[in-house]
């Protein structure tokens, strides 16, 4: 273990609405599964934030001395259009509406995936589980568990939720105040009922099917979930991720699975943990809108990724946060300032390894210790980075050192990457910042030599290209993209 365990982890278990302290199932290790993105379309940055949160998580597990793995899905078959098992196969539908395959579809899209989750500084998972590549063990984990609590239908085989104990605990479901009401299906024996094996439907062929004892289709997405967490992580695991939705239907319906399998009333993970929605001025950010925000709408209005993963860091995993350009353009601000106080620092420092043994930098740790203890209160150990970055009476040396352990829990690659780095060019400014700054000299120049009318030029010259020189910015970056 290190010694980054002053305070117990405690983490908000949505399955009892408490926080709990963190109790390895396996001494010294941490397992954690998250729920992966449904392939058939860019994720928005709203999905983004699950990652962010679950690598936040991972970050912290990792930091206090478990030794961490962690498996995150890839949904390439089986989420139909509702949650709630109605609709199409979300990677047909789109085959349908492109002309391309689905196969096709799955590797584009997991692809950008994966390119967000690198520009997010998002570290990469023991592995990225796949779910078609599991097809036939998620048959036999059906066979396993289809005579005692499934039942068929025309259209596939169904789990009869009536069949475990508690179903709907997570969700609260069949409580009055219930959060996750489910519409009744004709044929279901109960209407939380879902199908954990859909048929292709007689005469149609789907592009991805395979052959099962209760004919051709494919796997139900919840089936996934529960079949390749099991598989990499045990029949009983630590912690389970996901967004607040999925607390609604998908996971009461992976525990629902998981008990089955188990034979026993256990979840199958001890801790289940949601992140809240990443909201805008129309509600919950969602893909259902047709025009949604990507990771690459950011970068091409010239913000950098890392803008975005301290926005979401700013606020508590658990609350919603309303995205707007101005939080995002005052995350961005905020980013430059702690790279110009490292800047400042790095200049001093020249051993970022010095061990951390000066009494006011032990007591910066257990500040942030405490707040990142506390259910990943990321918000509240924010300032406790920056606060350090100020104490210039403090060892330089030891100061860098703990710079650096904070970062490995906010991920913000800050010893990296410098302020120059994040200057992105936006896409549709058609001046480099090479060119902005040389612009920038030139009006200067003209200020002092008096030219008022060229330096006003200058200015209506940047504006109309997308560049707003910002005057008497005490950051001296002295000018901002647009947005
Ligand atoms: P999907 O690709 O739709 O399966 O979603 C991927 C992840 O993003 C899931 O964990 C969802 O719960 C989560 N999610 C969806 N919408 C949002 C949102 N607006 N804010 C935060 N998380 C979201
Ligand atoms: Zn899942």
């Amino acid at each position: 273990m290190s010694d980054n365990d002053a305070y117990p982890l405690k983490l908000f278990n949505s399955l009892t609405r408490n926080e709990e302290t963190f109790q390895p199932v396996h001494s010294g290790e941490a397992r954690v599964y998250t729920c992966g993105p449904t392939v058939y379309n860019y994720q928005h940055i709203g999905n983004m934030r699950a990652y962010i949160f679950a690598d936040l998580l991972g970050r912290t597990l990792s930091w206090k001395g478990f030794k961490l793995t962690h498996i995150i899905n890839i949904t390439d078959v089986g989420h139909l259009t509702s949650d709630a098992d109605e609709g199409d196969d979300k990677m047909e539908k789109a085959a349908a509406k492109t002309g391309k395959s689905a196969w096709d579809i799955a590797k584009y899209y997991t692809d950008a995936y994966w390119k967000d989750i690198d520009r997010l500084n998002i570290r990469q998972p023991a592995k990225w589980s796949i779910a078609t590549d599991h097809v036939d063990e998620m048959i036999e984990f059906a066979k396993g568990i289809a005579e005692k609590h499934c039942y068929e239908l025309d259209s596939g085989l169904y789990f009869d939720t009536s069949t475990v104990p508690n179903y709907g605990k997570l969700a609260r479901a069949n409580t009055d105040e219930g959060e996750g009401r489910i519409d009744i299906v004709e044929g279901r024996r109960n209407q939380t009922d879902f199908a954990i094996w859909r048929k292709t439907p007689v005469g149609e062929t789907r592009q991805m099917e395979w052959d099962s004892p209760w004919g051709k289709g494919a796997p139900g997405w919840h089936l996934e979930c529960s079949q390749m967490s099991m598989k990499y992580l045990g029949e009983e695991f630590d912690i389970h991720t996901g967004g607040i939705d999925h607390r609604e239907i998908h996971h009461p319906n992976e525990i629902a699975q998981n008990q089955a399998h188990n034979a026993c009333e256990h979840s199958g993970a001890n801790i289940w943990m949601h992140n809240n929605f990443l909201i805008d001025r129309q509600g919950k950010m969602s893909k259902s809108t047709g025009d949604f925000l990507r990771l690459q709408v950011l970068v091409d209005k010239g913000i950098h990724p890392l803008a975005y993963r301290l926005m979401c860091l700013q606020a508590h995993y658990r609350s919603e946060l309303e995205f707007t350009w101005e939080n995002l353009l005052a995350a961005l601000t905020r980013l430059k300032r702690i790279l110009i106080g490292i800047e400042k620092l790095r200049s001093k420092a020249d051993n970022r390894k010095a061990a951390i043994a000066h009494p006011r930098l032990l007591e910066f740790k257990e500040k942030f210790d405490a707040a990142i203890s506390d259910d990943l209160n990321s918000a509240k150990s924010l300032p406790v980075l920056e606060d350090l970055l100020t104490q210039k009476k403090l060892p330089a040396d030891q100061r860098m050192a703990l710079l650096e352990e904070f970062d490995m829990v906010l991920g913000l690659d800050l010893l990296n990457f410098t302020r120059q780095d994040l200057r992105v060019s936006p896409a549709t400014v058609s001046i480099n910042s090479c060119e902005i700054e040389a612009k920038l000299d030139e009006r200067h120049q003209a200020k002092i030599n008096k030219d008022f009318a060229t330096a006003d030029s200058i200015r209506d010259q940047l504006i109309e290209q997308g560049v707003e020189p910002m005057d008497g910015d005490p950051l001296r970056w002295e000018w901002r993209i647009m947005v």
